[in-house]
């Protein structure tokens, strides 16, 4: 079954092709700030597992630098803002899906949380559940 997923505003919509890798949620600042939210959804694919049905001309893209100091190219959508991957400049490396943007949500299963010394104090998570990770893991 294919997964689709796309923009708040429309103009962007996309497939997911290959099965993902894993879905990690991550409490760092940064992506506090990117989502305005208390977290960051990343779902771990493979470069060639997302196709674009529609917009992939209109994308807009902005660099930034992780905390490993590794580039960090973010794709979102120029008319409504929502950010639909976070990759490399390299184009075969494993990219992150910003999985908030898929239509349906409901098979999403985090293998694991990462950055939790900077999470919110009110997000309870299982910690017998889930890996769990002060910081960045090494793997
Ligand atoms: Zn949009
Ligand atoms: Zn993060």
């Amino acid at each position: 079954m294919s997964k689709t997923g796309g923009c708040q505003c429309g103009s962007i919509k996309y497939e997911l092709t290959g099965t993902p890798k894993m879905l990690y949620i991550c409490h760092c600042k940064d992506c506090q700030k990117q989502s305005s939210s208390a977290f960051g959804m990343s779902l771990r694919v493979d470069p060639h597992d997302i196709a674009f049905i529609q917009g992939e001309d209109r994308l807009k893209t902005w660099d930034t630098r992780g905390e490993d100091g590794g580039l960090k190219r973010c794709v979102f959508c120029p008319d409504c803002g929502t950010r639909i991957i976070h990759g490399s400049d390299n184009p075969d490396e494993v990219i992150s899906i910003k999985a908030g943007s898929l239509d349906d949500t409901s098979w999403l299963d985090p293998g694991a949380h990462i950055w939790l010394r900077s999470a919110q104090p009110w997000v309870a998570i299982d910690r017998d559940q889930y890996r769990c990770f002060d910081r960045e893991p090494e793997d």
